[in-house]
């Protein structure tokens, strides 16, 4: 019999919901491009309840233990001493979110005798030392596509925050003024701005499809070409890489994994050649960006400004200096953890769950590692520290 060891994020401060805004989510049964959501044998949740903090337990309880497994579900995750690390000796399985990751270090894999399964529930397994899993032979899992049209709606809604200067605007509105100039002065249109994903993947192409009918001119930089008939259906201008793409772009959106190719792409020198006044989206990771860059460019002026939801280490300390930048427009990580998002990875991890157990594959698109190697999406998107060097 398995032990699941689980760490979500905690329910929230008044308690968990005992109601909600809406009474059901939009049906979807396919992702563009034709890929489906997750098709578990079943469910034991409400679609739309809150399944991503402890108390919704992505609905699994009921499931692993009808079968006779142990579930143990904490949202305790940090240091020695907490309920992470005391339970995870003899785990057989680790699900955590990037959300609240449960950092899978190399320290902690050695540590991890029994594991041989750690899901993701939702997208980017840079929380797991995947060089690491490879050499202990760790399965990992993520639920590709669970989340990435949440993440481009947030994109676009963070782009047209920061350009029309939305966050300040109703900031005086809640503080009883009515001071237009004050929020039109650095307010402007995304129309006929120059825009640019770093990276076109699922979030990348979906960013760029939703913008396109704001009549901007799009721009993207990637490992891989985009079709032809995709590059000529959107205008995209590609470029061979971030550096030549910045200097073209008032707002770039980065949509990478965090890699060893990409960690630490933004930093002073990519950033001095980012046009007076660019705006920077960053909803992949963190550690892409320098954390310290970015704020002297904004306290700089270089930057106009800053949005995201990924920070290092998460949850960030209330002294972390992106709390108090300027011009910034952060939330909590939060873009791909809405309601209608946890109900697609709460059933891709009872999936992925579903094949392990039962001893059938687990789908080629939600494998990041398997049998001491990149595999599935995880060989197409991510590297190894050895690849990157070499
Ligand atoms: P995909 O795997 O669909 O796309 C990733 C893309 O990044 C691929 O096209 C890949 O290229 C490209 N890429 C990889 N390395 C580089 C590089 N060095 N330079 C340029 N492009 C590169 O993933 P998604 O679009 O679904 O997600 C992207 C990332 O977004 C995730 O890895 C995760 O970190 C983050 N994310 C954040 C969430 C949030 O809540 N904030 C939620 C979900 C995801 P190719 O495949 O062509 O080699």
């Amino acid at each position: 019999m398995a032990k699941v060891l689980c760490v979500l994020y905690a329910d929230p401060v008044d308690g968990y919901p005992t109601s909600y805004a809406r009474d059901d989510l939009p049906r979807i049964d396919q992702y563009p491009g034709g890929q489906s959501t997750p098709t578990p044998q079943g469910t034991d949740f409400t679609p739309g309840h809150l399944l991503g903090s402890v108390s919704g337990e992505l609905g699994l309880r009921r499931f692993l233990e009808s079968r006779g497994h142990t579930l143990v579900v904490t949202s305790d995750k940090d240091g020695a001493g907490s309920v992470f690390d005391r339970e995870l000796p003899d785990a057989d399985v680790v699900i955590s979110q990037p959300f609240w990751p449960a950092y899978l270090t190399a320290e902690r894999i050695t540590r991890a005798r029994n594991l041989k399964l750690a899901i993701t529930a939702g997208i980017g397994s840079d929380h797991v030392d995947l060089d690491a899993a490879i050499a202990h032979d760790v399965t990992v899992a993520e639920v590709t596509y669970c989340n990435s049209i949440s993440v481009a709606e947030h994109v676009v809604m963070m782009t047209l925050s920061l350009v029309r200067n939305y966050l300040p605007a109703h900031q005086w509105v809640l503080d009883g003024g009515w001071n237009i100039a004050d929020c039109v002065a650095r307010s402007y249109d995304v129309e006929g701005m120059n825009v640019g994903t770093v990276a076109a993947g699922r979030i990348g192409l979906a960013v760029l499809r939703r913008l396109k009918p704001f009549d901007v001119r799009l721009h993207y930089t990637d490992r891989h070409r985009l079709p032809e008939s995709v590059e000529n259906e959107l205008g995209l201008t590609f470029h061979a890489s971030a550096a030549e793409m910045v200097p073209h772009c008032d707002v770039v959106t980065i949509n990478a994994p965090l890699h060893p190719e990409t960690e630490g792409m933004f930093d002073d020198d990519l950033i001095a050649t980012m046009k007076r006044g660019a705006y920077l989206i960053n909803t992949a990771r963190a550690k892409i960006c320098d954390l310290d860059a970015v704020d002297r460019a904004l306290r700089g002026g270089h930057l106009a400004g800053y949005a995201g939801d990924v920070w290092y280490p998460q949850p960030a300390g209330p002294d972390h200096p992106w709390r108090t930048m300027p011009h910034h427009g952060m939330t909590p990580h939060i873009s791909g953890s809405s309601l209608s998002a946890q109900a697609r990875y709460a059933a891709g991890t009872r999936e992925i769950l579903e094949s392990w157990l039962d001893g059938t594959p687990i789908r080629d698109e939600y494998l990041i590692v398997d049998k001491g190697t990149l595999a599935g999406t995880g060989a197409h998107s991510y590297s190894t520290t050895a690849q990157a060097r070499s």
